[in-house]
């Protein structure tokens, strides 16, 4: 560790953290006995806490984020450089990191036209809702503003983007949501809901579902669906073969605007720049967010088509046809300034190249793993993407206890290694540790994250 900070500064830091901070998603109070985590250093896919251990962190961030690993120095240097310059300017304004990142990404994204620039995943999402919306108002009479969306997918934090979520114990607290969000059934084979089929014709089937949903509801009244490409937190679900042909075929059918959240997927993740490139679809929006800048910068993008960007331009200056949205972050210049420069290591470096390779091995691993480890029920995964099902019983595929799963967690906390573990409270939801490392990782790091696994498994299950 190479901190700035001296022993009794980095007390301090904790203190504060400890007395004054509320963190995402957690239970305080452990905290009255116990310290706060808190990371002071990074550097390639190691991090350092405040008390000087050392971890492999197998979640890019804990969140799916840090694709290029940490200490990016030249990422810093092209924000330093563009704050300097211009930092910012909101609204109407263009900018030169913005510009030239909208070029380069469409660059990798054929068929897809337009850039609009916001700060988070959710932002990035709701932008998306709002554009098939406003189609709707102007080209539909407001009649196709149903927006489906799949059960165990999510697409942000918030009150809309949580309407949209298919994981109910994120959302239970927080309603009620706005009307028009409708759900269809995931596609996970492993949790079977048609046992006649399996394989390409379980995910034809899983798409045929939504084709059911479409005419219960109607299809005039339906505008889009939006759906991760595999989704992420809701358990690392790929979807079987067949199921994303199928889902295309069905849009184009109804004339339903297809919309990839790539916010986990975008910038890598799965050995393709776009989760949705490994099964050739054809979007009409796709958002992106935690990959884009690797968390260097906070940066989000709702990508479109020409098609869609189109109903959006009017010659009769009609003021309620242009997209009546802003976000006053989205004009920050680190943003595309960071993405810019991450995307420009993940070409030059191949780091695609090495997600499959790498992909490979962890995959390998985690099947040895689920020979060794009757816990282990599934193991799936795209690219660096990867997720280990744990079930209390391979028959009846019923979850772990949470404070066990939570327990593996800690476990290969304890042996340096930082793994995460999905819909761990959810009863008759899956449990799955999930597996992220960034883009650069290597096979001996690969190999050091499953030891950890494999050593905490043996810990609490024997
Ligand atoms: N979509 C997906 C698939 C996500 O996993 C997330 C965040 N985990 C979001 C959207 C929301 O992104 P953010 O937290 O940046 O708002």
């Amino acid at each position: 560790m190479n901190v700035n900070l001296t022993p009794n500064d980095l007390s301090h830091v904790v203190a504060a953290d400890r007395a004054h901070v509320w963190h995402h998603l957690t239970q305080h109070k452990p905290y009255e006995t116990v310290d706060p985590r808190v990371i002071v250093e990074g550097r390639g896919v190691k991090v350092w806490d405040a008390t000087g251990k050392e971890y492999i962190d197998a979640v890019s961030g804990g969140v799916w984020t840090v694709n290029v690993g940490y200490g990016r120095e030249t990422i810093a240097d092209a924000v330093r450089d563009q704050l300097v310059k211009m930092n910012f300017f909101g609204g109407s304004m263009g900018s030169v990191p913005g510009a030239l990142f909208a070029e380069k990404l469409l660059e990798k994204m054929p068929g897809m036209s337009r850039v609009y620039y916001s700060n988070s995943g959710s932002e990035a999402n709701e932008k998306a809702f709002k554009m098939v919306r406003q189609i709707s108002q102007r080209f539909h009479g407001g009649k196709k503003w149903k927006i489906l969306y799949r059960d165990r997918d999510y697409h942000g934090t918030t009150i809309a983007c949580l309407g949209a979520g298919g994981q109910d114990e994120r959302g239970a607290l927080y309603g009620p949501f706005p009307d028009g969000f409708v759900r269809v059934p995931h596609c996970l084979e492993y949790r079977k809901q048609w046992d006649d089929v399996s394989g390409a014709d379980y995910g034809r089937r899983a798409a045929d579902a939504i084709e059911e949903v479409i005419l219960r509801e109607g299809p005039d009244t339906v505008g889009a669906i939006c759906l991760e490409p595999v989704t992420a937190g809701g358990g690392v679900i790929v979807p079987p073969e067949g199921y994303w042909p199928r889902v295309q075929e069905i849009c184009r059918k109804y004339d339903i605007l297809l919309h990839i959240d790539e916010v986990v997927c975008g910038l890598g993740r799965t050995g393709t720049w776009f989760g949705y490139q490994n099964w050739g679809v054809e979007p009409d929006f796709v958002t992106m967010a935690k990959g884009v800048a690797s968390g260097y910068a906070a940066i989000s993008c709702t990508v479109t088509t020409e098609k869609v960007f189109e109903m959006f331009k009017d010659d009769a200056s009609d003021p309620m046809s242009y997209f009546r949205d802003i976000s006053t972050f989205g004009g920050c210049t680190a943003g595309p300034a960071a993405a810019l420069e991450n995307m420009r290591i993940i070409e030059d470096e191949n780091l695609l190249d090495n997600c499959l390779a790498m992909s490979e091995r962890l995959m390998g691993n985690l099947e040895k793993l689920k020979e060794k480890h009757a816990v282990i029920g599934d193991v799936r995964g795209k690219g660096l993407f990867c997720g280990a099902e744990l079930v209390a019983d391979r028959e009846t595929k019923q979850p772990v206890e949470e404070k066990k799963a939570q327990a593996v967690v800690a476990g290969a906390m304890v042996r340096g290694v930082i793994i995460g573990c999905t819909n761990r409270s959810l009863p008759g939801m899956n449990t799955t540790l999930c597996l992220s490392p960034a883009l650069i990782v290597t096979p001996a790091e690969i190999d050091k994250i499953t030891d950890a696994i494999d050593g905490a498994l043996t810990e609490v299950f024997g």
